[in-house]
């Protein structure tokens, strides 16, 4: 079996694309109340850390595990890496690149949400915020903006005390992000540097419209072989079949 830690759209990708060659598992985190599911068996909910994650690897006779779950879900990922290793089992990370600035960009690169805060008072003051319902928080201390906070469930506080909240989830396009943004009178948007086509269509907008977009870098993930598309994840998994 293949253990499959999801929560993405390369996930969900590979997990169709093995369908009918292997027993694959795919592993959901649960933190959205309807998942977008992949195709085949699913499992939702934590494992309970790195020990959990080992015994049920060993517990279900798993092959190999690929490590799918978003650039910004650190906990999954450390915790992969320790599981696999305790239990013996090889493990790729297939990570999607992160987004390049390119011309007309005006990007402001941020080491965390925190400093993407930080940097929001100075640089606008009606705000679209993309950095999820889990990163709001961070913006709470922000009096002097006005948000627009678009995530797929209702957020928690605490929050900024200026704020609307979009409940939507992608894949969205250049024109209708551009709609948002006139709208909305949107002068700053906020983002982590996900990667990928279903959300970047923002960025497209924010630079046809001139307005700037603070960009939170990627935290660092711990050390396990990666590949960055579906296509070579499918190659691993098919080598790790036949050995
Ligand atoms: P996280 O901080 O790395 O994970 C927190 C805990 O949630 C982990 O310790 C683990 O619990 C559990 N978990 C996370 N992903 C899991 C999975 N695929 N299967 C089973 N348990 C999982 O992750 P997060 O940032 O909250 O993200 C949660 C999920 O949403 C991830 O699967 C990710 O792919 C997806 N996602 C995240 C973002 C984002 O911006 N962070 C965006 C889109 C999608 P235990 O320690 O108990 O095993």
């Amino acid at each position: 079996m293949i253990l499959l830690l999801g929560g993405t759209a390369e996930a969900r990708e590979l997990a169709a694309a093995l369908a009918g060659e292997a027993r694959v598992v795919s592993s959901l985190a649960g933190r959205v109340s309807a998942p977008r599911l992949p195709e085949g068996e699913v499992r939702i909910g934590g494992f309970g850390g790195p020990d959990g994650l080992a015994r049920w690897l060993a517990e279900h006779g798993v092959q190999a595990v690929v490590d799918a779950t978003h650039p910004f879900a650190e906990r999954i990922g450390a915790s992969a890496v320790i599981a696999a290793r305790q239990a013996g089992v090889p493990l790729l990370r297939l990570q999607r690149p992160g987004w390049r600035q390119t011309d007309g960009d005006d990007w402001h690169w941020a080491d965390t949400l925190d400093d993407a805060a930080e940097k929001v008072r100075t640089l606008g003051e009606r705000v679209f915020l993309t950095s999820g319902r889990q990163g709001l928080a961070a913006f709470a201390g922000c009096t002097g903006q006005w948000f627009l906070a678009r995530c797929v469930d209702p957020p928690e506080p605490p929050l900024p005390p200026r704020i609307e909240i979009l409940l939507d989830r992608g894949p969205y396009s250049p024109a209708s992000e551009a709609a948002l943004l006139r709208a909305h009178r949107i002068d700053l948007l906020v983002t982590k540097d996900s990667g990928g086509t279903m959300t970047s269509a923002k960025l497209t907008a924010a630079r046809e419209r001139g307005i700037p977009v603070v960009v939170v870098r990627r935290p660092p993930r711990p050390g396990a072989p990666a590949v960055a598309d579906v296509d070579a994840a499918l190659a691993w998994v098919r080598d790790r079949l036949a050995g």
